[in-house]
Order: C-alpha cells, then sequence, then structure tokens
C-alpha cells in the first residue's frame, strides 16, 4: 500500500444509520481517518457516546438548547471538543481547511447548505444526502465542477454503476460506450401485498425494509419506491445519464446493488451483501480498498437472482419522479419537497399511505411556475412546495 496521510472527516449526520456505519469503518482504520467533527440534530446523548470514542475537534447540534446539554456531558467527561448549533456551524464544519472528506448523511433538504458547502470547499463529497442533490441539480454538480471538489457517491446504487464505470468516466457515460444504467430495486415490503390492503398500512409497517436497516423516511421511500425515484434522478445527475438511459430494475435479494450496460453488450454489476458499510468502506479509501467489516457474500447461500419490471400502478411515486425529471425546471425539487412533508405527515398518522403519492401529485401539477437557477431560487422552490403539500395534507386530514 502507498503511504497513507492521515484523512480528516466531517461526519454531518453522525447520528444516523449512514453516519454510525461510517463511524464503524472510520474505527477499523484509525491509521487512515480522523474525526474532525461530527453532527446530530437533536440526539445529544448519542452524539456525546460518539465524540468521546472519536474525540472531534468540533459536535455540531441543531438547537442551543441541544448543544448546552452535549457541553454539559463532555464537560462532565473532561472532553476538549467544542461544541456549536445552527445551520451556519454545519457549513463551517463542512467547509473548514483542514477538512479532507465529508460525509453528506443529514437525512432530507436540510443537508443541501452544509453539503453544499463542503462542494464549494473542493473536499472529497461523500454524497448519502440524495435529497440535496435531487433538490439543487445543475447548481450542485457546477460547485463541484468549479471547485474540483471529488463528489464518491454512497448510495449503494449510484457506488455500483460508479464502480462499473471505467474510471474517469464517472460524468460521461456515452463517452464510455455506456447503453444503459440499470438501478436495481428491491422494491419495499409491499412488492407483493394485496393492492386493496395499501390504503391501511402503518408507519411500522412500512418501515419494516425486508433487507436493509435505515432511518425511517428513506425506510418509508423505499415502500413508495419513491427513494427509487430519487435515485433515478440521482444517476441523471452524477452521471450525465439521460432520463431514458436510466432503468429500474426490480431485483428482490438486493445483492446486485446495480448494473451498466455497454454498447457491445456486456453488462457489469457490482455484487455484495446488503450493507451500507460496503459503498462506505469503497468511497472513503477510494481509489484503494480497505477492510469494511462486511461478511463475505455466500453465492450457495444465495442460490438464485430475480429480476422483474417495475410496476407503476402499485408504486405511482416512481413515475412522479420519472415525469418529474422529464419536465425538468423546478419539478425534482418540487417532488422532493412535496415527499418530505407527506412522508412526515403519514410517519405522524396524518395521512394514510396512499395520500402520499396524491400530495406529490397534486404539488406537482403546480410546479412549473417555479425557477431554480440559484440556491436562493432552489429554497424558494422548496419553501413553496412545502406550504403547497401542507395545505394538500390538511385536506386530505379533513376527509
Ligand atoms: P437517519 O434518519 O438514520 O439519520 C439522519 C441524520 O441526520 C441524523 O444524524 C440526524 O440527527 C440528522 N438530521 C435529521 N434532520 C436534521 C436537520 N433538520 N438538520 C440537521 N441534521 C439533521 O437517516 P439515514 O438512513 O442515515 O439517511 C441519511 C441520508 O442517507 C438520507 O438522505 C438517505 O436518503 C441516505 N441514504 C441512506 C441509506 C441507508 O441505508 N440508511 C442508504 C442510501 C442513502
Ligand atoms: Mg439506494
Amino acid at each position: 500500500m502507498a503511504e497513507t496521510v492521515l484523512q480528516r472527516i466531517t461526519v454531518l449526520g453522525a447520528t444516523g444509520s449512514i453516519g454510525q456505519s461510517t463511524l464503524d469503518v472510520v474505527a477499523r482504520h484509525p491509521e487512515r481517518f480522523e474525526v474532525f467533527a461530527l453532527s446530530a440534530h437533536s440526539q445529544h446523548d448519542k452524539l456525546l457516546a460518539q465524540c468521546l470514542q472519536f474525540s472531534p475537534r468540533y459536535a455540531v447540534m441543531g438547537s442551543s438548547a441541544a448543544a448546552t446539554q452535549l457541553a454539559a456531558g463532555l464537560r462532565a467527561a473532561g472532553s476538549t471538543t467544542e461544541v456549536l448549533s445552527g445551520a451556519a456551524a454545519l457549513e463551517q464544519v463542512a467547509a473548514a481547511p483542514e477538512v479532507h472528506m465529508v460525509m453528506a448523511a443529514i437525512v432530507g433538504a436540510a443537508g443541501l447548505r452544509p453539503t453544499l458547502a463542503a462542494a464549494r470547499a473542493g473536499k472529497k463529497v461523500l454524497l448519502a444526502n440524495k435529497e440535496a442533490l435531487v433538490l439543487s441539480g445543475q447548481l450542485f454538480m457546477n460547485a463541484v465542477a468549479d471547485s474540483g471538489a471529488r463528489l464518491l457517491p454512497i448510495d449503494s446504487e449510484h457506488n455500483a454503476v460508479f464502480q462499473a464505470l471505467p474510471q474517469g468516466y464517472a460524468r460521461d457515460p456515452q463517452g464510455a460506450g455506456v447503453r444503459r444504467v440499470l438501478l436495481t430495486a428491491s422494491g419495499g415490503p409491499f412488492r407483493e401485498r394485496p393492492l386493496d390492503s395499501l390504503a391501511q398500512v402503518t408507519p411500522d409497517q412500512a418501515c419494516a425494509h425486508p433487507n436493509w436497516v435505515m432511518g425511517r423516511k428513506i425506510s418509508v421511500d423505499s415502500a413508495t419506491m419513491m427513494n427509487k425515484g430519487l435515485e433515478v434522478i440521482e444517476a441523471h445527475w452524477l452521471f450525465g445519464a439521460p432520463v431514458d438511459m436510466i432503468e429500474v430494475v426490480v431485483h428482490r435479494q438486493s445483492v446486485i446493488h446495480s448494473m451498466v450496460e455497454y454498447a457491445d453488450g456486456s453488462v457489469i454489476a457490482q455484487l455484495g451483501n446488503p450493507d451500507m458499510r460496503t459503498p462506505i468502506a469503497h468511497a472513503m479509501a477510494w481509489p484503494e480498498r480497505i477492510d469494511a467489516g462486511v461478511r463475505p457474500l455466500d453465492l450457495f447461500e444465495i442460490a438464485r437472482l430475480d429480476f422483474e419490471r417495475p410496476d407503476f400502478t402499485r408504486f405511482p411515486c416512481l413515475r412522479l419522479a420519472f415525469e418529474a425529471l422529464r419536465s425538468g425546471g423546478a419539478a425534482p425539487a418540487v417532488l422532493n419537497a412535496a415527499n418530505e412533508e407527506a412522508v412526515a405527515a403519514f410517519l405522524d398518522r396524518r395521512i394514510g399511505f396512499l395520500d402520499i403519492a396524491r400530495v406529490i401529485e397534486a404539488c406537482l401539477e403546480r410546479s412549473h411556475c417555479l425557477a431554480v437557477d440559484s440556491l436562493e431560487a432552489v429554497l424558494t422552490a422548496d419553501a413553496r412546495a412545502r406550504d403547497w403539500a401542507r395545505g394538500e395534507i390538511c385536506n386530505r386530514q379533513a376527509v
């Protein structure tokens, strides 16, 4: 192995599912990685335990009340970690000159500003927060190109596509002779459930994913297949792939994480057990390879791999995402914001599972009046779409 320079990492969203898996990989390689900053929205106890294990220079909480609690815990333990709070502090620890790489693992549009700050500062950006890219699209990719940031996908599908593309062609599929990008999807917990029972499913049933353990928002997105829809848009931006080059393949075992088909008929797939530490370790060490603590794939145990076409009637959110990408403009930003509001309302039991797609569709119909040509315009589109979605949610609650 070439001599390794210690890489300082900021983990945004450290207490979440991706954040914890990232710190698991960090802990396996103390000679390679050092934690510069950790952030969490409200779980100060969990962040305290992480700070005591990894001794970051900074810890950032979402509110000053939570920051006060964390600071008290750190003081009592004799820690020197400095506690900050609020959105500006997130941008500060993402763009600090000492930082080599930033794990963007905040869920939802809340992660946009710090992730963009890391991109603008030319960091190695490990992108889990797909909503930030769906929301800001071209603006985000321009920031990456202008600063020379290195963007590495953490989403298992996009990480697989990245691995299946020749080095140097990450944003030029045509140049690489790509015919199709095949994004695999498990189909979530409701792939076979009787359609007439979907109106009654509960948040816990929607969050019980058959193959992956994830945060609640992305778990609901997997149950509606909006997650795959967001990933289609994510693939469009990450790889410069036109919408017609991207296809979704339902593959319930979640062993093939995605594939790239070439002009000569070759199809290159990346396989592995469904464990996010594989794409995380891949991106953190890239272009080298390191141990991720992941169980080796046992093909004899798996025995078979199944594939199906996606059912756009069962999963209207997937159709809406393709439509939003085809419409362009503010439509993807509206899709994302309306989805975040609708999923939060479903998790709070304010609307039913099938209402999620209805709320989003109603908002998308109004999206043409919005622009997304600057960060301010993107944030305005996000805010307007949330207002529309809240109105739709109220109307549905009243029914
Ligand atoms: P999670 O809910 O488990 O964790 C979210 C993290 O973000 C937490 O640390 C939380 O404190 C922080 N956070 C939440 N709201 C915030 C706010 N308003 N401001 C600042 N911080 C906030 O989510 P997750 O499953 O780890 O997913 C994180 C991101 O990674 C999502 O964008 C998701 O789509 C993506 N992703 C996750 C997985 C997975 O397996 N979990 C796979 C692929 C992509
Ligand atoms: Mg994924």
